[in-house]
């Protein structure tokens, strides 16, 4: 018989529960990762206990979602979900169920569940509940929506996202039904809200396997919810520099970077602004100049479609506009792209850097490699000398250059960006004296007193 470790106090809830003659189950997402040996994330329990029942048998409980029958149970400092059996009443426009109505029967509550390898329900004494051989569809690797694949996805078009996210995660691949399905009701995510698109697909695209962006993209699902990849795909790159087209070029990118949200979301747009400016000179190789900025572009442009955080939005947008940038291999050229990118983001900018040229052609990359990593040894240095970037580094400020007799008003930030300049170019000169008489030189006499 399969057996799961069930952590002590998910045990203590489902025991309580089966003590007051209620069935309780881990089920879902935890019991799929138990079984394949990953420590789930959560652990979610299902019941037949009604919510008001729940709610008597534990001292500390809130009301987390208790419209849809989720109620959570405190013990110590951890909450757990614990939601009634349920069948989902009919879906408007593929979105939310109209209604959820609760039930006694643990199946009718599998049934509504997305995919096989998601619902299946656990408890010690009564083993693993399978209905739909989810068991053996994560033995296969294989995606497979529990029931009629067109019909769930009917229920709610969000699943075919889920389909994909759940293949990018756990490196399955998708069913033929149920990926038949997901390419002909793709159309009904118009109607899924940006936020919940936008979840799935940092999930997918922040996963092991975001490469599988392709099979979403030969599904049609990239049509649906990112047009300007598609666009991508079918823009070649005669370039001695690649041996991909676009689209495959973000794709390789993206298996080249870490998995961290921005460094993902940064490479998926890095090149996006490339088809808009292709040109072809006369010997056939393709051009793509100031790409960049048209990709910045469109990246803040789609980022606000799926309604990113503004922190997400500057970040993203900003490597995607540096993520070309070849500093001047000198300290001084180093220091200056640190204060053009930015402290913060720069780190990541010789990453976003690094996994480009991964996806160029190889046997173009052993001088960028040698350029990269004088790069990143010239920033390791600046680091390690704490030399001066930004202005908040400078030896002198507005207030100083007041009382040298400068004029409080705009000509202020142009000197101090001139003293910046200099000091990058020359870290040795960040001293007051120094800057306040290259001030006085270069923006005129100082009328200070003395
Ligand atoms: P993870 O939390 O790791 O992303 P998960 O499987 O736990 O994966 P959740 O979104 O937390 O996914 O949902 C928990 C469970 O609820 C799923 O395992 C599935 O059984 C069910 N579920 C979630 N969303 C849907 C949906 N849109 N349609 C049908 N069932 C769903
Ligand atoms: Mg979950």
């Amino acid at each position: 018989m399969i057996q799961i470790r069930i952590p002590e106090k998910v045990n203590t809830i489902i025991r309580t529960l089966a003590a007051a003659g209620q069935e309780a189950y881990a089920v879902g997402g935890c019991v799929r990762d138990a079984l394949l040996g990953r420590e789930p994330a959560d652990w979610d329990i299902t019941t037949s206990a009604s919510p008001a029942e729940v709610k008597a048998l534990f001292p500390r409980t809130i009301d987390t979602g208790i419209q849809h029958g989720t109620v959570t149970v405190m013990l110590g400092h951890e909450g757990f979900e614990v939601t009634t059996y349920r069948v989902d009443g009919a879906y408007e426009d593929g979105r939310h169920p109209k209604e959820v109505q609760f039930t006694r029967s643990l199946l009718e509550d599998l049934k509504r569940r997305d995919f096989t390898i998601n619902a299946m329900a656990y408890n010690e004494e009564a083993g693993l509940v399978d209905e739909f051989d989810g068991a053996g569809d994560l033995e296969r690797g294989i995606i497979r929506c529990a029931g009629r694949a067109e019909e769930r996805f009917m229920e709610d078009a969000l699943r075919i996202m889920r389909a994909f996210r759940f293949s990018a995660q756990l490196g399955f691949t998708l069913e033929e039904q149920t990926r038949e399905a997901a390419g002909k009701l793709c159309g009904n995510l118009r109607k899924v809200s940006a936020e919940r698109i936008q979840a799935e697909l940092v999930k997918l695209l922040t996963s092991p396997h975001p490469e599988k962006l392709r099979d979403a993209w030969e599904a049609g699902i990239t049509r649906v919810v990112l047009p300007e990849f598609d666009v991508c795909m079918a823009c070649g790159q005669n370039n001695p520099h690649h041996i991909y087209s676009v689209g495959e070029h973000i794709l390789h990118s993206l298996q080249e970077v870490e998995a961290e949200k921005n460094l993902r979301l940064t490479m998926l747009f890095h090149d996006f602004g490339k088809p808009a400016v292709k040109t072809t000179d006369e010997k056939g190789i393709d051009h793509f100049k100031r790409h960049q900025e048209v990709s910045e572009e469109l990246a803040r442009t789609i980022l606000r479609r799926l309604k990113f955080d503004n922190e997400t939005v500057r970040q993203v947008t900003k490597l995607v506009w540096c993520h070309d940038y070849h500093p001047a291999l000198t300290p001084a050229g180093v220091r200056r792209a640190v204060n053009r990118i930015g402290e913060d983001l720069f780190p990541l900018y010789l990453k976003v850097q690094r996994a480009d040229i991964l996806a160029q052609n190889p046997s173009m990359q052993g001088p960028k490699f040698q350029a990269l990593g004088e790069v990143e040894r010239l920033y390791e240095e600046i680091v390690r000398e704490k030399d001066c970037i930004t202005l908040k580094d400078l030896a002198v400020d507005g207030r100083d250059l007041i009382k040298a007799g400068f004029p409080a008003g705009p000509l202020l930030g142009e000197i101090l960006k001139h003293l910046l300049e200099q000091v990058l170019e020359e870290p040795g000169k960040n001293r007051k004296e120094e800057l306040l008489l290259e001030a006085v030189r270069k923006y005129g006499k100082s009328n200070s007193a003395d």
